[in-house]
């Protein structure tokens, strides 16, 4: 969470209306499976909305049952008896009118027999099956034949292990008893767009009516789901809005626009001409760095497309205005890799750049921090090094972040705040934040998790890169793909073989890691061989690196390590060892690492089958296509948008209920929140109130 004394740019809580809020009388496991469920505040459990639902609002005769159905039949007992045969099991048989039904019971107490004396009137609810003999139910629930039916549906919620249906569907009718459902739209609104009234809406998806369609309601589209998705996508645009308005009130320094000395010298040095993109992003952002509100902004670029330079030219022009620059990366290797380009443009120009990470040792930082205090340090590269307390800078005025969605809320934050400072009438100033994404993601998506956030997009490669060929190569054969690396060596080029990701274990990943190491060292006499993974130490990481960028390592064994931002223009051969388990941005990442220099190069994935239907899946897109976008795309139709973003639980997303592709309610979503905010700021409130309290640091951006 943010803290309260960032309060300008942090969104406004309200802790008491919190607590208030969680007035339930429940044991503290039931507590801790709940919060599971993502359900903290009377509101989560207004929006808990259920799965499916089951009718017991109604008998089914027995010979209109289907398999695969859960209903209510109730008839007489024709008898039952124990049997052994395939194992223990109580078998009854159910007559109605109109035909009868197989029972049956693999684990029971000795008081179901007695329920089920022959002649005895049953109501039973459970799924039919097809089973030897015809349909049956298997573990039927017994109910009183004397009850009345139900006059709605019966929902089945999300739940956890540990909590019933029962018990979520007291605590929830609980919460719908003790919140206002009261409507925060006015009926203009509601008319307009044909919206139901939210309390309508929100009991009818707890409750439906017995004769609704249940289709409409499972696929989403039945009023009382699209009055939730509108209110969720109002809420929505209605935080953005705010929090853009949050930003622009913010002061910052402006650097002006005249394009300084810096900036034309290093472009100047170039061993390469931009590419129109990174002209047009460069530009975007100086244009937005003139500006005396804190820039935040996205660029994304397809792996390769050459987003460090353009980092490096904005820095050069805040540097030219007097202004120091830190960028975060979120590994060392990464923060190196940085470091050794943008210090190789930068350093003949006379700047000082700095580098800054962990495992460096007491004696070097401490050369490095006075150097940050009193400004000689105009840019320091480094990783979450960068906001311990003991850093502190003279005039920081730009953070960049790689990898943004790497970083939490509070890291940005704290990064950021290193460089507020107060002008003489006492406002702060902020430094401007640019945010550097290597995995592309889908616009809809970005909107709707990097709230208040300006997008450039880098859509052009340099020139001259052949796009890699990929190819998917069975794990029988092995041997041809190790030949294939000694064809490639024999050209003077060089070759990742990445091992596979073990999740359960980074033991075991190490293991095999250097199996694999050991075993190409025999296949591949000739060659020099390195061995890159998470644990080694920084400096023979460096030595390593360094080793195969020179060409003297030719193949390079690694764990994911190396996923991001390695660059090394000569290797063109990439093997991906058990693709099947990577996940399709890592795969692209991991690709993206050949590709960089003239040659054609290749990526191999090697799997092993038999693959799982998402795996194939992923494999597929890798065949298929190079764009990154377009990969990001199929990504997000794979996973679901939780997944994509790497949240796995849904509660985290902010979007929960409303699809990213309903244009025309997004629109009306809109078009609303435009209205609200000129016209009825206390409704905007109030509807923000509803949807967002308790979940305000996913509006950060
Ligand atoms: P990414 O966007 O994946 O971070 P990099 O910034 O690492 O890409 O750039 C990839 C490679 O392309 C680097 O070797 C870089 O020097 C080179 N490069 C960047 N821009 C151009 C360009 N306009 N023309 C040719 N090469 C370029
Ligand atoms: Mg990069």
């Amino acid at each position: 969470m943010v803290k309260k004394n960032s309060r300008n740019i942090a969104p406004k809580t309200n802790p008491a209306a919190k607590k208030a809020a969680r007035t339930r009388t429940s044991s503290p496991q039931i507590e801790a499976r709940l919060a599971k469920l993502g359900l903290h505040q009377d509101m989560d459990f207004v929006v808990h909305i259920p799965l499916r639902y089951e009718d017991e609002t109604r008998i089914t005769p027995i010979r209109d049952l289907q398999p695969g159905r859960s209903v209510l039949v109730q008839g007489t007992v024709l008898g039952h008896s124990v049997q052994y045969r395939p194992r223990r099991q109580l078998v009854a048989k159910l007559q109605d009118d109109s035909g009868s039904l197989t029972l049956r019971w693999l684990h029971f107490y000795p008081s179901q027999l007695n329920a089920l004396k022959k002649g005895a009137t049953l109501r039973l609810k459970g799924e039919v099956r097809q089973g030897f003999y015809g349909l049956e139910m298997v573990h039927p629930n017994i109910r009183s034949a004397n009850r009345p039916l139900a006059d709605t549906l019966t929902p089945v919620y999300p739940t956890t292990s540990g909590l019933s249906q029962a018990q979520l569907n007291t605590i929830i009718l609980d919460a719908l008893k003790r919140v206002d459902l009261g409507d925060t739209l006015p009926e203009t609104i509601q008319k307009k767009y044909s919206l139901w009234p939210f309390e309508r809406a929100i009991r009818f998806l707890h409750h439906p009516d017995k004769d609704v369609s249940i289709e409409a309601l499972l696929d989403k589209t039945h009023p009382a789901w699209r009055r939730v998705q509108f209110d969720e996508l109002l809420a929505q645009q209605l935080a953005l809005a705010q929090a853009r308005a949050r930003r622009l009130a913010l002061g910052a320094i402006a650097m002006p626009l005249t394009v300084g000395a810096l900036q034309t010298q290093l472009v100047a040095q170039l061993p390469f001409e931009l590419t129109a993109a990174q002209q047009r992003v460069v530009e975007e952002i100086i244009v937005d760095l003139n500006q005396t509100h804190p820039m935040h902004r996205l660029v994304q670029g397809d792996v390769g497309s050459g987003k460090t330079i353009v980092a490096a030219l904005v820095a050069a022009h805040v540097i030219g205005n007097g202004y120091q620059v830190a960028l975060m990366a979120p590994t060392e290797i990464l923060a190196e890799q940085h470091y050794e380009k943008i210090d190789h443009w930068l350093a003949p120009l006379g700047v000082n750049v700095q580098f800054l990470v962990g495992s460096q040792k007491a004696a070097q930082r401490r050369e490095i921090m006075p150097q940050l205090a009193d400004g000689r340090a105009q840019f320091v590269i480094g990783t979450q090094a960068l906001i311990q307390d003991q850093v502190k800078f003279k005039n920081l005025a730009l953070v960049l972040l790689d990898e943004q969605h790497r970083f939490g809320v509070e890291q940005r934050l704290a990064l950021s705040k290193k460089g507020l400072q107060t002008d003489p009438q006492g406002h702060e100033l902020w430094p401007h934040q640019l945010t550097l994404s290597a995995t592309p993601i889908p616009r809809s998506l970005a909107m709707t998790y990097y709230a208040d956030l300006d997008l450039s997009v880098i859509d052009e490669l340099p020139p001259g890169r052949q796009p890699v060929q990929t190819k998917l190569v069975a794990e029988q054969r092995r041997a041809q793909v190790v030949a294939g690396i000694h064809r490639e060596v024999a050209q003077g080029r060089q070759v990742y073989w990445v091992c596979p990701l073990i999740e359960e274990s980074e033991a075991l990943q190490l293991k095999t890691a250097e199996e694999t190491y050991e075993r190409l060292q025999e296949q591949l006499p000739e060659c020099t061989i390195g061995l890159l993974h998470g644990r080694i130490e920084r400096e023979e990481k460096q030595r390593l690196m360094d080793a195969f960028r020179t060409g003297h390592i030719q193949v390079l064994v690694a764990t994911t390590v190396i996923e991001v931002g390695v660059d090394v223009p000569n290797a063109s051969l990439m093997v991906i060892e058990h693709a099947e388990r990577f996940g399709l941005a890592q795969l692209h990442q991991l690709r993206g690492r050949v590709g960089r220099g003239s040659a054609q190069s290749f990526c191999i994935l090697l799997y092993q089958g038999p693959l799982s239907e998402t795996a194939r899946e992923r494999l597929r897109a890798m065949y298929e296509t190079t764009d990154g976008f377009e990969i990001a795309r199929r990504d997000l139709d794979i996973r679901g948008p939780g997944e994509f973003l790497g949240m796995k639980q849904s509660g985290q997303l902010l979007l929960r209920f409303a699809e990213l592709n309903d244009q025309a309610l997004l629109n009306a979503a809109k078009e609303t929140a435009q209205w609200l905010l000129n016209e009825a700021p206390e409704i905007a409130e109030k509807h923000l109130d509803r949807w967002l309290s308790g979940r305000e640091e996913l509006m950060q951006s």
